[in-house]
């Protein structure tokens, strides 16, 4: 539950990893004084700004503020409402059952306009996870990729109301590894052949060096491929690199002082660069 009126409030945006996948991407972390006079019951739709909503709908934990008809996106909302179950059994975390906020909006215009009402200077994306005292808040538009956007979002919004505080790589692999949807996780429509086309020629992701990127300034598209394609090659390497960067995330989860994933995984993969390889050559 959150105030009514906010001063001086922490704000994060962590990125909208753009509909093209490919804009560089920024997180921004600012003071803010804003009026937001609208926030919000923790467990209940109480929404009251304008726009005026046409849609005002509960799902699983996401409560939707729409200007669009449901309609147009009730057919998605399953592959939403499943995505706290898909992040607690793959991950093996605990997912808070906290409400979540989520604006669906008719155009791009109208979202950097929402934005902006709301958060003056905040950058012009295709999506935003907005990361108040209270529920985390989702603004989204409504087009083709809108369920790869909000699910990517509510990723993000999932790991922060769950405790989960992890570095931006890990973050944004995450939130893009879980914005697909489908039978095969690991089929990325635009991260999975650039990452085989790279290993064709012996380019493999440095974790470490992953591990001592400044994220100040956010990732960049080739980043944010790196990143998804680490996060998917410790999910399905193997039982063993899973297990490991689950109990990294408990670990994190719980404050227990997780350390560098790469530490964990020396003694448990010999050649870092042919298991990564040889995943993605499968
Ligand atoms: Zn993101």
């Amino acid at each position: 539950m959150n105030s009514s009126s906010d001063l001086g409030v922490r704000l994060e945006l962590i990125d909208s990893c753009p509909q093209s996948r490919c804009t560089n991407l920024l997180q921004v972390c600012l003071m803010a004084t804003i009026g937001f006079a609208t926030v919000i019951g923790s467990s209940v739709c109480s929404w009251s700004q304008a726009p005026t909503w046409l849609v005002q709908h509960t799902a699983s934990q996401f409560c939707i503020h729409s200007t669009v008809p449901l309609a147009q996106f009730e057919r998605y909302l399953p592959s939403l409402c499943s995505l706290p179950t898909e992040l607690s059994l793959t991950l093996q975390v605990s997912v808070a059952q906290e409400m979540i906020q989520v604006v669906v909006l008719e155009n791009r215009e109208s979202l950097d306009a929402y934005a902006h009402k709301i958060l003056p200077g905040a950058p012009n994306r295709g999506a935003l996870y907005i990361r108040h005292r209270g529920p985390g808040l989702v603004l989204t538009y409504f087009h083709d990729g809108w369920i790869s956007d909000v699910r990517h979002e509510c990723t993000h919004a999932l790991l922060d109301v769950s405790g989960l505080t992890l570095p931006l790589w890990q973050d944004e692999g995450l939130a893009e590894y879980f914005e697909t949807i489908g039978e095969n996780p690991v089929g990325h429509t635009s991260h999975f052949h650039a990452t085989r086309s790279q290993v064709r020629y012996g380019q493999v992701v440095d974790l470490q060096k992953l591990e001592r990127m400044d994220s100040s300034s956010g990732l960049n598209a080739k980043e944010y491929r790196d990143a998804w394609s680490v996060i998917t090659f410790l999910l399905h390497s193997s039982d063993e690199t899973r297990s490991t960067y689950q109990k990294y995330l408990q670990d994190h989860q719980n404050k227990r002082g997780a350390g560098f994933l790469s530490h964990r995984l020396a003694p448990k993969i010999p050649s870092w660069r042919d298991a990564f390889s040889d995943f993605y050559r499968r």
